[in-house]
């Protein structure tokens, strides 16, 4: 049997890091990933045989649990007919019904792979559709890997605690206004100054890659005025949100009772049910201003996989209201555990909560996280060895303080004993730090 460390050293003298997306080499919190070999519900398994609870989910994909029969049946029955074929088929209508049927305001919804593709495309009909340049985005939000979104971002780079990307040309990054989140005077000043240059802002529905941080009340929608006045666009990125921390995402615990919609959503994990799937959507008017029928190019080989749609339609079918009770219920109780066994320890920490997506800021009780500034400053030393010891006990954490905790429809009362033994010896790992 090879062991996680020797598959570790395989991978670092062939791929840089030993990984293919950066947190996955535990950067920040240090020692050996363990290599995965097999998902199934609310547990993965490593080379060493090794079976743990999952709260990482594939980053949010896997909603209903990992390999959910009714997914890996729609994948088998799709897989017999073929994985490709680069022209356009009757589940990709499908797949935009089922997305457009629970986001308001979209009429139109392009398909693509990736996250980074559909904020990518957004950004690039934005500048298309408004005739401007300037892109507005708040600190410590992440939306993938684009160029000129890679500016005080979160994610990774917050892990890592880069202030943006080598490789990026300034000139790039000088086009994007970096704003720090929940403050509706810098909002202001920004439009003040730059309103008429201004072809979006972008937001996280809620932001869960500075560790999770709640927009204040009314926060999106004053960004949805502030924009609607200004004749720029509001992009919402739902790539993490979306379809998890509710039926509409987050949207739909705001913008969805508030009766406000943004221009653009992007979609991305939960829509590809863990095959790659992504989406941005919003009114045809914008949308159509995409190519074929508009100037905006945009195009994929794979935009619409027949594989990944299947994954994505029965993901999306079996998301009923039942499944986020329950899914809500879970994460109250886990929130609830947690801060019992901090506080046990005499642990200071907030618990950082948007809908049922929530993480843990240490250091913090006393201010809270209201934006990237405040997520920097918390104590992050202490979530190393309480990582390490809930990964002792057979639980997955996200290997950052900087990460949202995902729960899943999986998550058993089995499951959730396992986390729940697991939290007083990490909460006493954490506060001798
Ligand atoms: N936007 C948000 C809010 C995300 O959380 C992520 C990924 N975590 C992305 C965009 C990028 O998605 P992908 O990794 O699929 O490119």
């Amino acid at each position: 049997m090879r062991t996680n460390a020797q598959e570790f050293a395989t991978a670092q003298a062939i791929m840089p890091g030993g990984v293919n997306s950066p947190v996955r080499a535990f950067g920040s919190v240090g020692g050996v990933p363990p290599f995965l070999v097999d998902a199934h519900g609310a547990h993965v398994t490593d080379v060493e045989g090794k079976r743990y609870v999952d709260l990482v989910m594939s980053w949010g994909p896997a909603l209903l649990g990992h390999s959910h029969p009714a997914v890996i049946e729609a994948v088998h029955r799709a897989v017999d007919h073929g994985l490709s074929f680069g022209a356009s088929t009757p589940a990709e209508s499908r797949l935009a019904g089922l997305i457009a049927g629970r986001m308001g305001g979209v009429e139109r919804v392009r398909l693509v792979s990736t996250g980074t593709e559909a904020t990518m495309t957004a950004v690039r009909l934005a500048r298309g559709y408004t005739g401007r340049d300037l892109i507005v985005k708040f600190a410590g939000c992440y939306h993938g890997h684009v160029d000129a979104l890679l500016a005080a971002a979160g994610s990774g780079l917050a892990t890592l605690a880069l202030p943006g990307s080598a490789g990026v040309p300034a000139a790039v990054t000088a086009e994007t206004l970096v704003l720090p989140f929940n403050d509706r005077t810098a909002v202001d000043a920004a439009f003040e100054q730059y309103g008429q240059r201004i072809a979006a802002v972008i937001t996280e529905s809620a932001p869960c890659n500075m560790g999770v941080v709640l927009p204040e009340e009314g926060f999106n929608a004053y960004l949805r005025a502030k924009t609607t006045e200004a004749g720029s666009l509001l992009i919402v990125d739902e790539v993490l949100t979306g379809f998890r921390a509710s039926d509409a995402g987050y949207w739909g615990l705001t913008g969805r009772t508030e009766g406000w919609v943004p221009d653009l959503f992007t979609f991305g994990k939960v829509i590809g049910g863990g095959m790659p799937a992504a989406a941005l959507a919003g009114p045809a008017q914008i949308m159509d201003f995409l190519a074929p029928l508009g100037p905006v190019y945009q195009a994929g080989t794979l935009s619409g996989n027949p594989v990944a749609t299947a994954a994505g339609i029965a993901q999306l079918e079996h998301a009923t209201s039942d499944m986020y009770a329950n899914i809500d219920a879970r994460s109250l109780q886990l929130q609830d555990e947690l801060s019992a066994a901090l506080n046990a320890a005499g642990v200071d920490h907030s618990l950082q909560v948007a809908g049922n997506l929530f993480s843990v800021a240490f250091g913090t009780s006393e201010r809270g996280v209201h934006n990237y500034a405040d997520a920097q400053a918390q104590e992050g030393w202490r979530y190393t060895p309480f990582f390490h010891s809930m990964l002792e006990q057979g639980v997955y954490l996200p290997p950052s303080v900087f990460e949202a905790w995902f729960l899943s429809d999986a998550h058993d009362d089995a499951a959730m004993d396992q986390i729940v033994t697991a939290l007083p010896a990490a909460a006493r790992a954490a506060a001798t730090a």
